[in-house]
């Protein structure tokens, strides 16, 4: 009998079982909401990047399915051959005049949006100059591009700048940062980087996709948070997370998104989004230009619920957005931690290494604007329960 060339990966997957770092994929059974069901059990769920509720929005709903009753349900092509809907061409408009830059092209997701056009604009003679706690995407871009990776110390721009100055003046530089690090919450050193880039000449990029829908005037993003229009060259944001959707995108120059609709491989070989998913995007622009009190509740709420957690004593970061880390350590304690909240009826994930370094593990929770104060209340008191409990806190806490 033939034996399974992939048998040595149970054996990968036993190092994971005994680490305690083994997850079931949770399911939600219904909607994406701030109280819902998941794995049968009715929870306050702090775990989605639905930041807004847009996820069940009326507006996003009536608009897809309007468009699949028009549209139907797929474009049946990539963007380059039949794949180019009039509803794309309008969203890329429509996001171009909400980022105040020249031009959009859309991506299937934030993730291809990254590694799609840090791979097209560099070549094996160049350089990227990124942030040590950059997303994922940026540094599988990174790494297909082939260019030399420098990483810096994260947020260190005296450090990046030592990094700049050890390169030759006249190679070609990619300055890279995360406007929103998913797993601290923090902020990016916009302006600080914009300054390097401007010093020593690099193209500047800041990947948005926590920060869409949540920075900024009416959730325009970090770029427009820090006041730096006009000196960040390329700017991603997500579709899929504060909007509600799927997808990506990549704002900036005519000449750079024409290049990126010539070269960025995820672009030109990947079928592009369903038409309900265009319209639901369109539709989530209109909501944050019209209703941005959405904005203005998820951050009443992000200031709630990280003063609870700081007040009962948790470790939680230099967080400055509605991620919030409780830092516990070792990962099989923030398993422990997200699992027995999960009985409580708290759904916070558990985040280990290598996502994060390995005596760092969390449980991350992020906050939307649809929690109302009685739901996260009822978390903040099951965080006292649970972290009491295992020891996680520095003193018991009765609630
Ligand atoms: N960048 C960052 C910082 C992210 O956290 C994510 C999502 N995890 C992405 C990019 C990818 O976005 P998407 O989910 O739209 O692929």
């Amino acid at each position: 009998m033939r034996q399974d060339p992939l048998a040595y990966l149970s054996f990968e997957l036993d190092a994971i079982k005994q680490q305690g770092m083994y997850r079931q994929l949770r399911v939600l059974q219904g909607e994406q909401r701030s109280r819902t069901t998941f794995d049968g059990r009715q929870v306050v769920n702090l775990s989605s990047n639905n930041y807004l509720g847009l996820t069940t929005h009326p507006r996003l709903r009536e608009r897809a399915l309007d468009a699949i009753r028009r549209l139907g349900v797929g474009s049946g092509s990539v963007r380059t051959i039949a794949g180019t809907m009039s509803i794309h061409v309008e969203l890329e408009h429509r996001l171009a005049d909400f980022k105040k830059t020249e031009a959009v092209v859309l991506f299937q997701s934030g993730f291809t949006a990254n590694a799609g056009a840090v791979s097209s604009i560099l070549t094996r003679d160049d350089v990227v100059v990124s942030d040590e706690l950059n997303h994922a995407s940026i540094i599988d871009g990174c790494r297909l591009s082939r260019a030399t990776i420098k990483v810096f110390p994260h947020k260190d721009v005296d450090a990046a700048r030592q990094v700049l100055r050890s390169l030759s003046r006249s190679s070609r530089k990619l300055l890279i940062t995360d406007g929103v690090f998913s797993m601290d919450g923090d902020l990016g050193s916009l302006p600080g980087l914009c300054d390097l880039a401007e010093e020593f000449g690099c193209i500047m990029m800041v990947d948005d996709a926590h920060a869409s829908g949540v920075f900024g005037a009416n959730g325009r993003g970090t770029v427009d948070h820090f006041g730096v229009h006009g000196r960040v060259d390329i700017q991603v944001g997500t579709l899929s997370k504060a909007m509600g959707a799927l997808g990506g995108y990549v704002a900036g120059t005519r000449t750079l998104i024409e290049f990126l609709r010539h070269r960025a491989r995820p672009f030109l070989f990947s079928t592009s989004h369903p038409p309900a998913v265009a319209a639901a995007c369109i539709a989530a622009i209109d909501v944050l230009m019209e209703e941005p009190e959405l904005i203005d509740r998820l951050w009443e709420n992000t200031r709630f619920f990280k003063a609870g957690l700081k007040a009962l004593g948790f470790e939680t970061g230099a967080s400055e957005s509605p991620i919030t880390p409780v830092i516990v350590g070792e990962g099989a304690l923030a398993m422990m931690l997200s699992d027995r909240l999960f009985e409580e009826g708290v759904f916070a994930q558990g985040i280990g290494f290598p996502t994060v370094p390995r005596d760092r593990a969390r449980v991350r929770t992020i906050v939307s604007a649809t929690h109302t104060q009685d739901e996260l209340q009822f978390a903040l008191d099951a965080f006292a329960r649970v972290g009491g409990a295992l020891g996680i806190l520095p003193r018991p806490v009765r609630v």
